[in-house]
């Protein structure tokens, strides 16, 4: 490998997952932490858990409505 250009490899990197689940991981950098992980993904779970989608079109909908009035009423 050539000298000083790549950075330094930790081989057992710690990767830590907000639902508490460690990983042992060859990276670059020495310690890692995620939001989700194959452990608690629901894709991987089989839960069906949404995550707060519900409404949002109405939430938009309602916003273009209150826009448009504003600029009627110039
Ligand atoms: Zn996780």
């Amino acid at each position: 490998m050539k000298k000083d250009v790549h950075p330094a490899f930790f081989p057992k990197s710690e990767t830590v997952c907000a639902c508490g689940a460690k990983y042992t991981i060859g990276s670059t950098k020495e310690n890692i932490s995620v939001e989700i992980c194959a452990v608690c993904h629901p894709f991987y779970t089989g839960n069906d858990k949404v995550l707060d989608t519900a409404g949002r079109a109405e939430k938009f909908k309602a916003r273009k409505e209150a826009g448009t009035k504003k600029k009627s009423a110039k």
